[in-house]
């Protein structure tokens, strides 16, 4: 099998009469690293769980996403940051909800995965498990973006919570799926969650089945958008079911969910998706999302808009 990969760096709206060329140049490049970074792995004969975890933790130490350094404020201040990672080969997966300070949240989903007898842990339960296995710590000022902050203060004296940005209504969640030499599949996904969310609050992202799933017997998929929504349409399982039940294609899949069933309730945003044949789909209902994919060092693309 030729190893794949495909990621996301968030949908919203993203258009190009908002963007400057240097700003779409310091996009592409970022997407172009986090490529590489899990690609070189998948080349090396690397497994897709690994390819996964260091595509994510590129994106996640570039301040231009809404995951690890430049996750967006919560509605006090603070960065209460999301992830999940599954293997599609016995359907093995962690999470982490509300986390703090931890440096790359994907690490300490995938070591959730690995070498806890748990699934799921959250905020200091989660944060004592990576300090004993040693992950890495930042202080909050390592979070700091002055963009995000700029937004938090736009809207913090209201009621509202919004994606990752105020005008333009866009999530900054990164992602990853991969298929690797062997055919085996994996998923993850990291967030910052969404500005001025409530304190406590737990999105898409972090949740196997909604935000990320899965199964070497059908595709693996990594989502953004209105996690509430997304929540409730049990994204990334729904479209493994309709292949698995209904023997559906995986864009024919992809289509139903994302255009159809999410739209119909306002559930904006989009996803990646790998089936076990390496078939790639990367829909989404917004504007535009930050996405590529790559099948060779060579063979490449990162894309914005619509
Ligand atoms: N899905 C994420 C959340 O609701 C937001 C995003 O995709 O940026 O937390």
């Amino acid at each position: 099998m030729l190893p794949r990969l495909v990621i996301h760096g968030g949908a919203g709206t993203i258009l190009k009469s908002e963007m400057s060329d240097a700003k779409e140049l310091a996009y592409k490049g970022a997407l172009k690293d986090s490529l590489d970074a899990g690609f070189k792995i998948l080349e090396a004969g690397g497994n897709a769980i690994d390819a996964v975890t260091a595509a994510i933790m590129s994106l996640e130490d570039c301040p231009l996403f809404n995951a690890g350094k430049g996750a967006v404020f919560n509605a006090e201040g603070k960065h209460e940051m999301d992830a999940s990672i599954m293997s599609g080969i016995d359907l093995s997966a962690g999470a982490a909800t509300g986390i703090r300070n931890v440096r790359n949240p994907i690490v300490l989903a995938k070591a959730i995965m690995q070498k806890s007898e748990h699934v799921f842990l959250m905020g200091e339960g989660a944060e004592k498990f990576a300090h004993s296995q040693e992950l890495a710590f930042e202080n909050d000022d390592y979070f700091y973006d002055a963009l995000r902050y700029e937004q938090w203060q736009k809207i913090k004296a209201t009621d509202t919570f919004q994606l990752d940005h105020t005008s333009e209504k866009k999530f900054g969640t990164v992602g990853a799926v991969a298929i690797d030499s062997n055919g085996n599949l994996a998923a993850g996904t990291s967030t910052g969650g969404m500005t001025n969310k409530r304190f406590g609050r737990v999105g898409d992202s972090p949740i196997i089945g909604a935000g990320t799933y899965a199964n070497n017997k059908t595709c693996a998929i990594s989502c953004t958008g209105h996690g509430e929504l997304f929540i409730r349409s049990v994204v990334a399982y729904d479209i493994s079911c309709l292949m698995e039940y209904k023997g559906l294609s995986l864009e024919e899949a992809c289509h139903i969910v994302v255009q159809e069933k999410l739209v119909k309730i306002g559930g904006e945003g989009g996803l990646i998706a790998i089936d076990a044949l390496g078939n790639i789909a990367l829909p989404f209902n917004s504007d535009g999302m930050y996405r590529g994919w790559m099948k060779g060092a060579n063979d490449y693309k990162t894309e914005i808009y619509s």
